[in-house]
C-alpha cells in the first residue's frame, strides 16, 4: 500500500483512535490529520507554569511529577451500597519548584504510569479543595513516551474525548508513515521563494525544533493556501472575461436626458467612477465591479446613471435591495429624480421615458401581475426590489445589468440567480458602503473589479458625534432636549436602541442578556418611556423587523414626508435609509453597536443641508475599551479608518462571516488581514502562472488542489 494524504486513517490507526478522531474532529485522512494544525506550541523556556492559575480555566501545564499517593476511601453514597474505592493523588512541580495536586478517582493504572521524575503536560480544569488548587482527573501527557524530549510540544484544538496528547500521538504515528510527500506547489516558485517542501513543512509545523523553524513552516504552508485561492480567483476573473455580454454604448437619449437635469454637480469621484463603469458596459464581456463608498458619497446615483445607459439601449436594469424598506426608497428616490423620465408609456410622457417598477415579497398577486408583465415585456427598463425578484416567475426581456446594494448581505447564489435571468451573462455593479481592506476585498470578492468613493458630495456638513453617560442625569436631560430643538427647527430624529423588545429574538437584535448584565434597551419599551416622559408631545413612529412589510413602509413613508418628529427604531435603518430633513441621532446602549455599524448608522443624520448630531449614549466606563471604541467614532468621520480599526479589534472570523466559514478547510493559516503581502504576492504569481498556462497542464498536483477548492467556490468566495 502507498500512504499518502488520501489515505484513510483506519487503514494506518487503531480503531479506537480512529473513531474518535472521526467523530470528535471529522478527521478521516491521513490528510485531514495533518492539515489539524497546532493552536500553540510551548516552548522549553517558556512552558506554562503553575504560577498563575485562576479557578474555573481550562490550563495546560508543564510539570514533573514529584509523588504519586493512593488512598483508599469510603465514599458516601446514601441509599447505595458502600463500596472501597481508590483516590490517587499525584503532586507536580514545575520549573520554579511550584507544586499542584492533581486528583484521579479509580484508575489504580495510573500509579505505574505517573512516577516521580516524570515530565510532561497536564492539561484540565482548575477546581479548588480544602481550599487548595487542585486539578481534578486532568489529561496527561507525558514526553518520555513520545519522545519529545527538546523543540516545541505542539498543543491541538482538541475536546474533552479527544485531549490534544492523543492527537499529538496519532499525528506522530502519521509522520512517521510518510515519508515522502509530492509537492503540489511550482518547483520554480518554490526554489524562487526559498519555501520549505510540503513534507518538510508538514513535518515541521507538527514537530518544530524552534520557533524560526515553525515560522518557515507556517510560511511555506500560508503560501500555498494563498497560490491556491488567488489562482482560483485569476482564472475565473480570466474566463469571465472570455464571456460574452451585450455591449451597451456610453452615452444615450435617457442618460443625457437626465444628465442635463441634475439638480446638482457630480463630485469628481462620481465623475471618475462613472467614467470606468460607462466603458466597461460598452465592452462586449461581463462587467464585475464592487462600488465602494461611504454612507452617503453618492454610490445610488453612479448605479442609477449606469442603469440609464443600459436602459437607453434597449436593456433592462434590476437594482436588488436587502430589505423592503430598502428597495421601496430606492423606488421612491428614482423615480422622484427621473421626474417624466420615468413615465415610460403615459400620455405626454418624453419619448426617451422608461417605466420603474418595485417588486418585493409582500405584494399581492394582483399586484404583482402588472408588475411582471411590465418586466417580462421590457416596458419597465428599471426594476427594483428584495431577492423577491430572484422568484421563479419573475421573466426579463433583457437583463443588462445587475446592481446589488450593499453586498454584505446578499450570498452569491443569490446574485447568481440574479445572473441567471439573463440570457447572456449581464453586467454586475456591487455596492458596499463597508469599507474592506485591499486584501480583504481582493480575496472575498475575489473576481471584481474596486471602484471606491472616497468624497462627500459639497454642501455636506460633517456630522458631530458625541459620547453621552447614561448615568449622568444632567446629560441625558440635554441629548431629549437637543432632539427637541432639532424637531422645534422643523427637523426630524432617530433613536435607535439595540432590540425589539418581547422575548422574541429577532433579525435585528444585537444580541440578548449576556450573564447578569441587564438587557439591551428596547424600542418597544424606550418608544413608551420616550413618549410619556422626555418627548412628550412629539410624533413619534416605531419601526423595527418584526413589523409587516406594509407597517414599515407606511411608517417610512411617514417618516419621509415629515409626518414622523422622531422614528425610534432598530437597525433596520442601518442601510441606506435617507431622508434629509433627520439631523439628529441618539442610539442608546451604543456600546453595543459595532464601530462600522455606528458609522453606517449616523450615515442616516446630516444628510441635506443642515448640521448632523449624533450622539452615543452609553453606560460603558470612561477607559473601558468599550468606551473608547465609542470614544473613537466620536473622534472621525473616516469609515476607512473605523473600518481598520473595526477589523483590528475583532476576530478574522467575525471579520468576514460566512465568507470564512467556508473557506477553513482551505484557508486554514492564512490571515486576510496579517498576511497581506503574502496574498498581493501570491496574487502576482497566480497571474503569471495563469497567464502562461492557463489550464496549468504542467502543474497537475497544483491543478487538482486549485480545482478542489473551485469546485467549492458557491461555499465562500463573495459571500459576504
Ligand atoms: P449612498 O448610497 O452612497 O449612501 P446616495 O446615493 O443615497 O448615497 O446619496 C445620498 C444623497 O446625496 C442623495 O440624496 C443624493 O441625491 C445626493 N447626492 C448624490 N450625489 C450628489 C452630488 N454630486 N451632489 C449633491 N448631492 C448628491
Ligand atoms: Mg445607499
Amino acid at each position: 500500500m502507498t500512504i499518502g494524504l488520501e489515505t484513510r486513517l483506519r487503514e494506518v490507526l487503531d480503531k479506537k483512535s480512529v473513531e474518535k478522531l472521526g467523530e470528535e474532529l471529522d478527521l478521516d485522512t491521513i490528510g485531514d490529520l495533518l492539515g489539524h494544525y497546532p493552536f500553540r506550541y510551548i516552548g522549553q523556556g517558556e512552558r506554562p507554569d503553575l504560577g498563575r492559575l485562576a479557578i474555573g480555566e481550562e490550563v495546560t501545564v508543564f510539570a514533573e511529577v514529584r509523588a504519586a499517593v493512593a488512598r483508599k476511601y469510603q465514599p458516601k453514597r446514601p441509599g447505595k451500597k458502600a463500596r472501597r474505592a481508590e483516590r490517587l493523588e499525584v503532586v507536580i512541580a514545575d520549573e520554579d519548584g511550584r507544586t499542584l495536586t492533581l486528583v484521579y478517582f479509580n484508575q489504580p493504572w495510573l500509579k505505574e504510569h505517573l512516577t516521580a521524575g516524570k515530565q510532561g503536560l497536564f492539561v484540565g480544569k482548575v477546581g479548588q479543595f480544602n481550599g487548595r488548587l487542585q486539578l481534578n482527573s486532568p489529561q496527561h501527557f507525558l514526553v518520555d513516551e513520545w519522545n519529545v524530549t527538546s523543540g516545541l510540544l505542539p498543543v491541538y484544538p482538541g475536546t474533552a474525548e479527544l485531549p490534544s496528547w492523543k492527537i499529538m500521538k496519532a499525528v506522530h504515528t502519521v509522520l512517521g508513515l510518510v515519508p515522502g510527500l509530492a509537492d503540489p506547489l511550482p518547483r520554480e516558485i518554490r526554489s524562487r521563494l526559498g519555501l520549505l517542501g510540503y513534507g518538510e513543512a508538514l513535518r515541521r509545523i507538527h514537530r518544530p525544533e524552534t520557533h524560526e523553524v515553525l515560522g518557515a513552516a507556517k510560511k511555506r504552508l500560508k503560501w500555498q493556501e494563498a497560490l491556491v485561492l488567488q489562482t482560483v480567483l485569476v482564472r475565473r476573473k480570466a474566463e469571465s472575461l472570455a464571456e460574452a455580454a451585450t455591449p451597451y454604448p456610453a452615452g444615450g437619449a435617457i442618460l443625457d436626458a437626465f444628465d442635463a437635469r441634475l439638480p446638482f454637480d457630480l463630485t469628481a469621484g462620481q465623475r471618475r467612477v462613472g467614467a470606468e463603469i460607462a466603458a466597461e458596459i460598452a465592452q462586449p464581456h461581463p462587467m464585475h465591479r464592487l462600488l465602494q463608498g461611504d454612507v452617503g458619497s453618492g454610490k445610488t446615483l453612479v448605479a442609477l446613471r449606469a442603469m440609464l445607459q443600459v436602459v437607453a439601449h434597449g436593456g433592462q436594469a434590476a437594482l436588488l435591495a436587502p430589505t423592503e424598506v430598502l428597495a421601496a426608497q430606492h423606488h421612491r428616490s428614482i423615480a422622484e429624480m427621473l421626474g417624466d423620465l420615468a413615465n415610460g408609456g403615459q400620455l405626454g410622457a418624453p419619448p426617451e421615458a422608461t417605466q420603474v417598477v418595485l417588486l418585493t415579497g409582500s405584494a399581492t398577486a394582483a399586484q404583482r401581475r402588472p408588475v411582471l408583465d411590465a418586466v417580462r415585456t421590457g416596458a419597465a427598463g428599471i426594476v427594483i426590489g428584495t431577492h423577491a425578484l430572484l422568484y421563479d416567475g419573475v421573466d426579463f426581456a433583457d437583463l443588462g445589468l445587475a446592481v446589488v446594494d450593499e453586498q454584505h448581505r446578499f450570498g452569491v447564489e443569490q446574485r447568481d440567480a440574479l445572473r441567471a435571468k439573463a440570457q447572456r451573462p449581464p453586467h454586475t455593479l456591487v455596492m458596499t458602503a463597508t469599507p474592506i481592506p485591499r486584501t480583504v476585498a481582493m480575496t472575498v470578492y475575489g473576481d471584481l473589479e474596486t471602484s471606491r468613493l472616497t468624497e462627500l458630495p459639497a454642501g455636506r456638513t460633517p456630522i458631530a458625534t458625541h459620547v453621552v453617560p447614561y448615568t449622568d442625569q444632567r446629560w441625558m436631560q440635554r441629548t431629549w432636549a437637543r432632539l427637541r430643538e432639532e424637531v422645534a427647527a422643523g427637523r426630524q430624529a432617530y433613536v435607535v436602541c439595540p432590540r425589539v423588545g418581547d422575548d422574541q429574538k429577532n433579525d435585528d437584535d444585537l444580541g440578548g442578556a449576556d450573564g447578569d448584565k441587564r438587557p439591551p434597551l428596547a424600542v418597544t419599551d424606550v418608544i413608551e418611556q420616550l413618549r410619556g416622559g422626555p418627548l412628550q408631545g412629539l410624533r413619534l413612529g416605531l419601526l423595527h423587523g418584526r413589523l409587516d412589510a406594509d407597517e414599515k413602509d407606511r411608517v417610512m413613508r411617514a417618516y419621509a414626508a415629515g409626518e414622523i418628529d422622531v422614528l425610534v427604531a432598530t437597525t433596520v435603518i442601518e442601510v441606506g435609509v435617507n431622508v434629509p430633513n433627520a439631523t439628529a441621532m441618539v442610539v442608546l446602549d451604543a456600546e453595543r453597536f459595532g464601530i462600522s455599524q455606528l458609522h453606517q448608522l449616523r450615515g442616516r443624520v446630516g444628510r441635506g443641508a443642515h448640521p448632523g448630531l449624533c450622539l452615543l449614549v452609553s453606560e460603558a466606563a470612561e477607559g473601558s475599551s468599550s468606551r473608547e471604541r465609542l470614544d473613537a467614532v466620536a473622534s472621525t468621520t473616516d469609515g476607512f479608518a473605523l473600518a481598520e480599526l473595526d477589523l483590528e479589534q475583532r476576530r478574522e472570523g467575525d471579520v468576514l462571516g460566512a465568507a470564512q466559514s467556508g473557506v477553513k478547510s482551505h484557508v486554514k493559516l492564512l490571515s486576510l488581514l496579517k498576511d497581506a503581502d503574502i496574498i498581493e504576492e501570491a496574487r502576482a504569481e497566480a497571474a503569471a502562472l495563469i497567464g502562461a498556462d492557463p489550464d496549468l497542464r504542467g502543474e497537475p498536483a497544483f491543478a487538482a488542489l486549485v480545482d478542489d477548492l473551485a469546485a467549492d467556490r458557491g461555499e465562500f468566495l463573495e459571500k459576504g
